[in-house]
Formats: structure tokens, sequence, C-alpha cells
């Protein structure tokens, strides 16, 4: 397989990543074209009859080995993301573990959430028994950013192979040396089954792969481009699955532990240089914890520092969506209380007071070491603020009596009471947004699910002396069925 695709890739023009932190070229790979993706797609379907004929237990096997791989050569996988993507080791290495326990999850999990069972039929259908199992979609496409270039894409090929699917993958042009690095290793333990595999290049390997005659797509990226990719998989019907980006908010409540709320709000919101799908971006705290809330946040932000404390910018062009923002929210009356400066693609922390509600800082996503900071009159302010963009992903609150009320008022997909982006370390918890956030869900049985389609079978026991569905149904029994319906449900 492997020799197959490098020749065919022998062929066609290369691309090359870069090392954020230098600058310099890290890795080239083939562009590869809609005739390469489309084979891809082929050898992927002849490879989904000896991955579904594992089983559930077969593939767990699978994944466990696949999983003790990555734990044990994490290091030198989290060197190759901290190279090409620009975190710092610490940081890839806490992405790798979360994503090692989420292979664990799916594989253990996937016959209890989609194995076949029994469901009851009801009393009208009572000669029939009913089952329900939950059958692989056949392959997957799966498409991914370069911010968690482990993590993200792992919530969809984890749970799509632990659901009996083979998968192509396309990760981002900005990380595809991590997704060689993911797709090797995974093939050994795959015995030369072509289970998952490494498509690469920009857009057009993207698009073409939405074209190519997979039954899924996962996509994980900017909402701008996910209604590029529901654009190209609606000429075949072919359904997706959107994780897009978000503009996630931190509510602080009267009641709150500020300085526990400070350093979550620090580390949600610059942590990977803020570039953070379910990153803290705005912080929204009552009248009665802003100060202190802002005194804490303030001194705890002039502890880190971007080179040390997080890595440049990965994509350079990212850069200027920062500085525009902070342009912005100061041109509207906003303050820039610590931060601020840009030395190339380092983004120093930067917290800003006093921007506006429409302002680009509060409403767009920004992907950067940059946090708002508002006062609001309550908590309740505070939650219709929070809702008040177009996206919906997750967020964090800190209150010690209202956490999760307030937190169910929120429109988002997941939130973190007394702490920030908790949910996401929860294998068993669906993780996903709603607006432009996107839609669906990876992770936890939800995850499972979102892999297969739901198969509903009825075997018929015995005859009934009066059939229902069939053109021998009398006056008679037509006059039985409403009596029998009166008796069922007329009673309100
Ligand atoms: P992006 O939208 O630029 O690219 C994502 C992927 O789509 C890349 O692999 C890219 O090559 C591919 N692509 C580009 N054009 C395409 C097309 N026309 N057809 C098919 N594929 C195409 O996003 P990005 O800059 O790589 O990632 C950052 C974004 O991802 C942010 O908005 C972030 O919030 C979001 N994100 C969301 C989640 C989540 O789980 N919700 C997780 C991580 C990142």
């Amino acid at each position: 397989m492997t020799q197959a695709v490098e020749r065919v890739a022998a062929a066609t023009p290369t691309f090359d990543s870069f090392e954020p932190a230098t600058g310099a070229v890290y890795a080239s790979f083939p562009e590869q074209d809609a005739a390469e993706v489309e084979a891809a797609v082929t050898r992927a379907r002849s490879a989904g009859a000896w991955w579904q004929g594992l089983g559930f237990s077969g593939r767990k096997d699978k994944l466990d080995a696949w999983k003790a791989i990555l734990a044990t050569r994490l290091p030198e996988l989290a060197e190759v993301m901290h190279k090409e993507n620009g975190k710092p080791i610490g940081d890839a290495q806490l992405e790798l573990v979360l994503a090692i326990d989420h292979i664990a999850w799916a594989g253990k999990n996937a016959r209890r959430v989609l194995g076949a069972r029994k469901v009851s039929s009801g009393m009208m259908m009572a000669n029939q028994a009913a089952s329900l199992e939950y059958q692989p979609l056949g392959v997957v496409g799966v498409i991914g950013p370069w911010n968690y270039p482990v993590f993200t894409p792992m919530g969809s090929i984890a749970y799509a192979l632990a659901a009996g699917n083979t998968v192509v993958f396309k990760p981002s042009e900005y990380t595809p040396a991590v997704g060689r690095w993911l797709v090797d290793s995974f093939a050994e333990v795959a015995e030369g089954h072509d289970v998952l595999q490494l498509v690469t290049g920009f857009g057009e390997t993207g698009s073409a792969l939405c074209r190519a005659g997979v039954d899924k797509i996962a996509f994980t990226g900017s909402a701008r481009t996910g209604k590029k990719v529901m654009a190209a998989c609606a000429e075949n019907l072919v359904p997706v699955l959107m994780e897009c980006g978000g503009k996630d908010s931190m509510i602080v409540d009267d009641d709150a532990d500020l300085r526990a709320a400070a350093d979550a709000a620090l580390w949600g919101g610059m942590a990977n240089a803020g570039q953070t799908c379910i990153g803290i971006e705005r912080v929204y705290a009552t009248e009665k914890a802003y100060d202190g809330f802002l005194a804490a946040l303030t001194e705890k932000a002039r502890t880190i520092e971007a080179g040390r404390s997080y890595g440049n910018i990965t994509m350079p062009s990212q850069v200027d969506v920062i500085r525009t923002h902070i342009a912005d929210a100061v041109a509207r009356g906003g303050t820039v209380v610590t931060g601020g400066g840009i030395d190339g693609t380092l983004v120093q922390p930067t917290i800003l007071t006093g921007v506006p509600e429409d302002s680009l800082a509060v409403q767009e996503e920004t992907f950067g070491p940059t946090l708002t900071v508002t006062k609001v009159s309550s908590v309740e302010e505070a939650i219709t603020l929070t809702n008040a963009t177009s996206y919906g992903l997750a967020g964090a609150v800190f209150s010690k009596r209202r956490g999760v009320e307030i937190a169910t008022q929120l429109r988002s997909g997941m939130t973190s009471v007394n702490s920030v982006l908790a949910f996401a370390g929860v294998p068993g918890l669906p993780f996903g947004g709603s607006g432009d956030s996107g839609f669906g869900r990876i992770h936890g049985d939800d995850g499972l699910r979102e892999f297969t389609r739901a198969k509903a079978i009825t075997r018929q026991r015995f005859a009934l002396p009066v059939a229902l569905m069939s053109f021998q149904r009398t006056g008679r029994t037509d006059a039985l069925l409403v009596k029998a319906m009166k008796l069922l449900h007329g009673r309100g």
C-alpha cells in the first residue's frame, strides 16, 4: 500500500510544512489530486471487510495495540508536534495523553453502545421481536485542523475505527508530518490492510475527499471552510460532522473562587497561544467579582510569556487577525491592561477591558492569546451576552452555588464548572457545538453512533389472527383497532 501511494506521489507536486519557531522547512509532502484520493478511498473500501470481520473485540485489540505504541513512543510524537505546530513539548504530551485515553475508551465501549440489542416491540406489535444495532457506514473521510493535530482528528478517527469503519485522513497542510506519524503507527497493527490511510494537500485535496465516494466526512476547522465542505458533500448527499470554531466565555459569579477563576481563565485563554477551539476568549465577571478577578488575572498574566509559556502562532496569517481584533477593541474604547505586544509570530498574553460587545474581539474567533474581561450587573446578563454570538461551542462557569444551574442555560455543547476544558478529558462525554460551531458529536456514546447507521429489525414470532398490514384486513378489524386505541390511549 505505502509503496503504491509513494509511486503515485513521486509524480505529483509537493508542498512544505514549516517550523513556526524558526520558519524553517520541516517536511515535504505530496499535494494529492482527486484520482489519488479516490484510489485511497477504493483501497479503504476493500480493507473494510477485514476490519469489520474482526468484530468489536478484534478491533478493540488492534486499537489497544495502537494506543500502546502511542503511549510508549509518546516523546517521539510529541517532538514532531512541537516542531511542526510550535507548541511546547509539555503541551504536546498533554494533548497525546488525552488522545490515548479516547482510543482506549472508543475500543472498550463500542460493543456496549453499538452492539445488537433487543427493543420492546410494544402492545400493538407484541407478535414481533424487535432488535437494533449500529452498523458501520463504510469509509469515513476525516479532515483535520493544525491546532490540536492529534487530539482533534482522533475524536473522529478512533471512534470511526472502533465502530468498524475504515478511514482516509487528510491532516491540515500545516501539520502533515503529525498525520503521517499517526497513520504509520497504526499501520504497524493493521497487518497490511489499508484501514487508516493518509492523503495530503491543501483545500483541493480535502474537497476531493468530500467527492471521492466516502460515506461520511468528519470535518474540523473553521466555519467558513465548513460551509464549503458541506456544499461539496451535498452533491452526493454525503453526511457531515462539523466541528468548527468558537467564542467561548467564562462567567465569574459573585461567590466564585477568584484566584482559581483567574488561573483557569489565563490557561484557558492563553495555552497553545490561544489557538484552541474551546479556548476562553471572553470573561464576564459580576460587579462584585470583577475587581478581584481582574487584579488576580493581571498579576498572573505577568508571570507568563510568549515563547516560554506557549509557542509561536502556527499560521503566520493569523497574526493579522489577532492584531486587527486588538486594534479594533482599542479603537472602540477598550483598554489593553497587559500585553498587546506582537513580535513576528510571538503574541504576548493580552488582556483587554471595556471592549464593546459588538467589537471583533467579542464577536469573532480571535484564535490568539487574548482575553476580553467585561463587568456585568448580574449572572443573567452574563448568560445573555455569552449566548449572543453566532457560535455555541463550549465555555466555563466559576460559581460556588449556581454553577450547574448557569451551565444549563448556555447555548453551547459543553461547559466546565469551576475548571476549564475539563469536559474534553472525559471520554464518555460528547464533544461538539451548535450554530457556527457546527453540529454532530465526537467522543462518548454519541461520538460512536455518529459513525454508524442505526439498523432496526423486526422478526415476526407468530401470526396474529387479525392481520393489520395486509389487504385482507376487514371492516371488523378496523373497528376493533379504533376500540383498542380508545382503551389504550383514550384516557388523557
Ligand atoms: P481551516 O478551516 O482553514 O482548515 C481545516 C481543514 O480543512 C484543513 O485540513 C484544510 O486543508 C481543509 N480545507 C480547506 N479548504 C477546504 C475545502 N474547500 N474542502 C475541504 N477541505 C478543505 O481550519 P484550520 O485553520 O486548520 O483550523 C482552525 C479552526 O478549526 C478554528 O476555527 C478552530 O476553532 C477550529 N477547530 C474546531 C475544533 C472543534 O472540535 N470544534 C477543534 C479544533 C479546531
